[in-house]
């Protein structure tokens, strides 16, 4: 582990300071048939989404493959265009009415780091061109000479050696090195939030840690906000200073990251914090085990999406006739299931 990798205190984010505001967010997937491409069904990868993000907050974003998480991120960042309803205010502007100029500036101040840094890496670019490319396409740098300045600065702000690797090809680096390369892309603009769509999941575990140690670090420096997208409860626990739990396009539940931790009320939250293996071995066995599959988002459940693996459901939780609301039932902790009532 490199020096710079001790874990950090925890930033205290500007809970004043709203950076991203996401409402009623829908991002649904025409499914196409046929020569015509008769538009036959649509995937609701995320059906009704609403969130904030702080200044230099972490708000973990947690649930199963295919719950939407990953879809919520690449939409934010208009990588998905169009969206399908819902807004996402960024600093006072609507993201899904951007263009040109406009939206250019969004791209700088939110960046994105990707799940698999073996293939989010342009092979036959050295780190240099990597790493600066946005500085010279935003017009960062002057020249060449101030480009490999700045590069080295983010090399070495994210533990890589800047004399050594500068010149180097990703297929040089381990894993974990190439994820620091693209959270030096990432953090060349100083941007105000970057999504982190499963940073660490392609990595060793002795590595998952270096990483958040260095995003935490980061956020500490240059007081970055992160949506941090994760498959699992245990990996955002450090991290995060709230975690939102995602279910099949929906989110179950959302807390300060004590609260969801200690006192979750989502059966879904508590099966998925109880699938975090205790190392103690005298530790009871899983109490809330998952059972059954994810249902598909083509044909969601009707009700309470979560009914067809819940084992406290009852009538009202399968019909849409009486929807199930959002219950806030303590500060900032809110709960979309009756036992929030
Ligand atoms: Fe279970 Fe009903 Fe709560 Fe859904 S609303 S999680 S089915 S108890």
């Amino acid at each position: 582990m490199s020096a710079t990798d001790t874990a950090p205190a925890r930033h205290r984010p500007d809970m004043a300071k709203v950076v991203l505001s996401v409402r009623d967010l829908k991002k649904w997937f025409p499914i196409k048939k046929g020569i015509f491409s008769k538009v036959v069904g649509q995937v609701k990868a995320v059906d009704g989404v609403s969130f904030d993000i702080h200044a230099g907050e972490t708000l973990g974003l947690v649930g199963e493959s295919g719950c939407g998480k990953t879809t919520v991120g690449r939409t934010i960042l208009r990588l998905n265009d169009p969206v399908t309803a819902g807004s996402a205010i960024f600093h006072g502007q609507d993201v899904f009415a951007l263009q040109g100029g406009d939206l250019r500036a969004l791209r700088r101040d939110m960046q994105i780091i990707f799940q698999d840094p073996y293939s989010s890496l342009n092979p036959r670019m050295t780190v240099e061109a990597i790493v600066g490319e946005a500085l010279t396409v935003h017009g960062v740098v002057a020249g060449k000479k101030e480009r490999r300045e700045r590069v080295k600065d983010l090399l070495e702000k994210c533990g890589l050696d800047p004399v050594r690797h500068i010149s180097r090809y990703p297929h040089e680096f381990s894993g974990g090195q190439r994820q620091r390369i693209g959270i030096a892309r990432a953090i060349a603009l100083e941007p105000d939030l970057i999504v982190c769509d499963e940073p660490v999941s392609a990595l060793d575990v002795s590595i998952q840690a270096q990483i958040i140690n260095l995003l935490q670090r980061l956020q500490e420096e240059m007081g970055i906000a992160y949506l941090f997208i994760a498959h699992g409860l245990a990996v955002v626990e450090h991290i995060s200073h709230r975690v939102a739990v995602m279910y099949l396009g929906r989110i179950a539940e959302i807390a300060d990251s004590k609260t969801l931790y200690e006192n979750p009320v989502h059966p879904y939250t508590r099966a998925l914090l109880s699938a975090i293996p205790n190392p103690d071995p005298d530790a009871p066995m899983n109490p809330h085990p998952l059972e059954g599959e994810v249902p598909t988002p083509i044909n969601p459940p009707a009700g309470c999406r979560f009914h067809t693996r819940c084992r406290f459901a009852e009538a009202r939780c399968k019909s849409d006739e009486i929807p199930i609301p959002i219950y806030e039932i303590g500060p900032g902790h809110q709960v979309a299931c009756i036992l929030g009532e």
